[in-house]
């Protein structure tokens, strides 16, 4: 770029990549002790310049910080010991949607009649509720008690749901189950997209312990700290950009790798580390039934979209520390 487009750029406004969380909790979800004020003072010293407040069935609302916009959200939990199909011997069913960027009403959760005890109707009455919020809903940790696989996420994705919480840090979400017959999120991930949904992968901490984390460790406790997973939004600073941006794609989640540049350029994907990455990266370009089409090293990587014709293809990257990004699926059409 010479020096006067990227004048022009600037002047432009062109967005850069805001650090954002999408899934937290405070001591106004019952099972964290940190008060609201002390998370949004939490976040901000971490250099995030957006928090949802995720709070289990209750929306907590605070003032933005000058540096960091403090949005309403609500994490829609739905627990009970049976649904169809029933869970694994010795689990539950814990279906949980947070409902993101929400208008806050004075009465509460407006939950609607309860249509059936279907994992599917449960499901999609946190979907309606999120709609009647006006909120943007992310289905959480999918392999926590394995509450929902890819068909079901797919389904899903037809009737409201946006994104999909493949990385949630906390110790329990199952991301990667031992037992190797159940899909990872990642593959469930792939499988709703090769049906031909459309949803969005993201990275969360799901934290319930900030300034006491070390504490309640020394104390013997499970302990859900912060600042683990992430997404990084391409989008103005304010919320309805944000949101917008998350609604399109147009971010990357991550567990600590950072992105300088995710490009569609004529007929190829590019991909750059930022500055703030060091070292050679491994760039994995996925697609259809969560099948490997290329691989490559180094600092940046282009990807020929004509290999993902009729799917999608999207990229994992990984650093010498086992740190992830995920970039969002491109759909490139049929020849
Ligand atoms: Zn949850
Ligand atoms: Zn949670």
């Amino acid at each position: 770029m010479t020096a006067w487009l990227a004048l022009i750029a600037f002047l432009a406004g062109d967005p850069e990549f805001l650090k954002g969380q999408l899934h937290l909790h405070s001591n106004r979800s019952g099972d964290s002790d940190t008060p609201p004020a002390d998370v949004v003072r939490w976040y901000a010293s971490r250099g995030y310049d957006f928090i949802v407040f995720t709070d289990h069935n209750r929306i907590t609302t605070l003032p933005s910080t000058p540096s960091m916009l403090v949005i309403p959200g609500v994490e829609l939990t739905q627990n009970s010991s049976s649904c169809t199909p029933p869970p694994p011997p010795g689990l539950r069913c814990l279906l949980h949607v947070n409902a993101l960027f929400v208008s806050p009403s004075a009465g509460g959760i407006p939950w609607g009649a309860s249509n059936g005890t279907s994992r599917d109707a449960i499901y999609r009455r946190a979907l309606d509720a999120t709609g009647r919020m006006n909120g943007l809903a992310q289905l959480n940790h999918p392999n926590f008690h394995y509450g929902a696989d890819g068909p079901l996420v797919a389904r899903l994705a037809g009737e409201g749901l946006a994104l999909l919480e493949i990385a949630n840090r906390s110790w329990d979400s199952n991301d990667v189950p031992d037992d190797q017959r159940r899909p990872s999120t990642e593959a469930i991930w792939d499988a709703a997209l090769t049906a031909g949904a459309n949803v969005y992968g993201t990275a969360t901490d799901d934290a319930h312990h900030y300034f006491d984390a070390r504490v309640a460790g020394v104390r013997g406790e499970k302990v859900f700290p912060g600042d683990l997973g992430f997404v990084m939004v391409r989008a103005a600073k304010n919320p309805p950009a944000i949101r917008a941006a998350l609604a399109r794609g147009d971010f990357y989640a991550s567990t600590g790798v950072f992105l300088k540049r995710i490009e569609r350029i004529a007929d190829r994907l590019e991909i750059e580390i930022d500055d703030r990455s060091p070292g050679p990266h491994h760039f994995d370009f996925i697609g259809a039934g969560g099948r490997t089409l290329s691989s490559a090293d180094g600092r940046r990587a282009s990807f020929a979209l004509e290999a993902a014709r009729g799917g999608y293809v999207r990229a994992l990257v990984v650093d010498r520390a086992g740190r992830r990004a995920w970039v969002q699926p491109t759909r490139v059409r049929p020849p």
